[in-house]
């Protein structure tokens, strides 16, 4: 079926579009649908890869290697569609397209265009995922706010489709903000602006979704009828959830969204059933037990930077019955004095995730010593697992100036290190390990036993491997090689010999957790930080928790 929701964004940016696209993904889904989504970036940057988390949150990897923006993330927890780099389209892409077909003569003398050149373009790209016959459904997100100056070909593109395929298979869902005064009534102005913004370009949206701290009452959402030209039903009240942000789709299904959507669409499909979704906010919500996971790296700063691995970690809570605190370290901030005690009391288990360039690397080193010496579960991901072996190769080894080649190309032991330097070949560098691969678990480790098959499939985002000199030396002194490639040729996964557990990964687990299938690693780690809880309060008292446990909206 060719059917397509647009949805797109109002008032201001970071009302949570992406989570309300996955959301209504997830709900399509409860009625039987196969849905696809996409994500479109009017940035000019190609992909996300080249950008500082600190600008654009996590880059978040596909199975074929694309980087791309967080976004897809989002939809990889809440639905079950494929994504690959066919699914982020950004307008850097389209204008390399188009412009490499310009200079092959493809246009034949034509004057190159943004209309039609250009819209058309995007109108093929959408087509790509969404004219497949096992494809009910595509959500497309458009980036940014309506009145952007980038957005522009895109609405236009969108605006297209409604006229070329019909009103009953392309619809557009607008995100807008319902602000509260400082006397705490709600404003709909802003709403009436950014539909009329929308109406101005030729688009009238057929269903709002409005973001608001409470829910809106029934003579407001009159008000937002009336104006907008969108039928009452329609104005939906996304208001601020007080659980967690796997609560949306049920939010949403309350005000009949999916009904809504389905009748515009002219699709019959069966009644919804969101059991998993209630499933998983009652665990969320009604856990009495807690726990504290330190994630220690460098992009602490900002909220999204490690937007999947703080995702995965709640999900690691949903599949133990307990609610997962998170506190942010700045690796930074440990790299001398800080006592560690003080820093990591409370603590259940330590996560180091995931990074590039030499600050705060010392901070994660200290961090790893000090989670394999106190018993304290630890998993480190990708620079988190590097960190693993740098700290071993100095404290148990007594190589004192272990070292990545990243960070101390003089090192006298480079025990992580890139490939070419390993066996000298030339010219190699510059490229990074994209997107999964297979690896093999060997019989008899912890890891193993956590994914219970021999054969895993994982997704990568480094330059630098665990050094193959050092392989045979490191395993015997306990930290055991416990995952390699299916060829043997690079290190994959390493555990602590006797530690309760501690585990470093050459992948990104993170990219493939649900909270309604939680990844086996997070499973697992939380599992080891309920036990850790239960052996280490007998040694000592538990000081009272203070964060929240609760997922920041985003
Ligand atoms: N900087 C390290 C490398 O390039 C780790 C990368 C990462 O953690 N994603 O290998």
């Amino acid at each position: 079926m060719r059917k397509y929701i647009f949805v797109t964004g109002g008032v201001c940016s970071s009302l949570g579009k992406g989570i309300a696209a996955a959301s209504l993904g997830s709900l399509m889904e409860c009625r039987g649908l196969s849905v696809r989504m996409v994500k479109i970036d009017p940035y000019i940057n190609v992909d996300a890869g080249t950008m500082s988390p600190y600008q654009h949150g996590e880059v978040y990897v596909t199975d074929d290697g694309a980087e791309t923006d967080l976004d897809l993330g989002n939809y990889a927890r809440y639905t079950m569609s494929p994504l690959s780099r066919a699914n982020s389209i950004t307008t850097g892409q389209i204008y390399q397209e188009v412009i490499q077909r310009e200079r092959e003569g493809r246009y034949l003398g034509r004057t190159v265009q943004v209309i039609p050149h250009i819209t058309d373009r995007i109108k093929q790209r959408i087509a790509m995922v969404g004219d497949q016959p096992d494809v009910d459904v595509t959500i497309v997100e458009i980036g940014g706010t309506v009145g952007d100056i980038e957005s522009v070909p895109f609405l236009e593109a969108a605006r297209q489709m409604v006229h070329e395929l019909g009103h009953e298979n392309v619809i557009f869902v607008h995100l807008t903000l319902v602000p509260d005064t400082a006397g705490g009534e709600l404003k709909t102005k802003p709403t009436q602006h950014s539909v009329k913004e929308m109406r101005e370009i030729g688009v009238q949206p057929d269903i709002l979704l409005c973001r608001a701290p409470v829910a809106l009452n029934e003579e407001l959402r009159r008000k937002i009828a009336l104006f907008t030209n969108v039928a009452m039903d329609a104005v939906i009240s996304a208001y601020d959830v007080q659980t967690t942000i796997y609560e949306i789709p049920l939010v949403f299904h309350a005000q009949q969204l999916d009904d809504i959507v389905l009748r515009k669409l002219q699709i019959d499909a069966p009644p919804a059933d969101l059991s998993e979704w209630e499933h998983v906010v009652e665990v969320l919500r009604d856990s009495k037990r807690m726990v504290t996971v330190a994630v220690v790296g460098k992009y602490i700063d900002l909220n999204d930077s490690y937007k999947s691995i703080d995702e995965a970690l709640f999900h690691g809570g949903v599949a133990n019955s307990v609610r997962v605190q998170l506190r942010k370290i700045d690796s930074e901030k440990l790299e001398k004095a800080e006592d560690l005690d003080e820093v990591f009391q409370g603590v259940d288990a330590i996560l180091v995730p995931g990074g590039f360039g030499s600050r705060g690397i010392n901070g994660m080193v200290r961090t790893a010593n000090y989670a394999r010496t106190h018993a304290i579960p630890y998993m480190g991901i990708c620079l988190g697992m590097q960190v693993m072996v740098i700290e071993y190769a100095r404290n148990v080894l007594g190589f004192e100036d272990a070292d990545s080649t990243e960070f101390g190309p003089e090192s006298g032991h480079p025990v992580v290190s890139l490939l070419e330097e390993q066996v000298n070949i030339k010219n190699y560098g510059g490229t990074m390990r994209l997107g999964a691969n297979d690896s093999r678990l060997m019989a008899g480790s912890v890891i193993r036993k956590l994914y219970g098959s021999e054969t895993i499939r994982e997704r990568h985002r480094h330059r630098y491997e665990f050094s193959n000199q050092y392989r045979e030396q490191l395993h015997n002194a306990g930290l055991l090689v416990s995952g390699v490639t299916p060829d043997d040729s690079l290190v994959e996964s390493v555990e602590w010999n006797g530690h309760p557990w501690g585990i470093g990964v050459q992948f990104h687990p993170e990219f493939q957790s649900k909270p309604v299938a939680t990844h086996p690693l997070f499973a697992g780690l939380i599992a080891a930080a309920c036990t850790s809880r239960g052996a280490r309060s007998a040694e000592r008292p538990q000081p009272q928790v203070a964060e929240s446990a609760l997922p920041a909206e985003s």
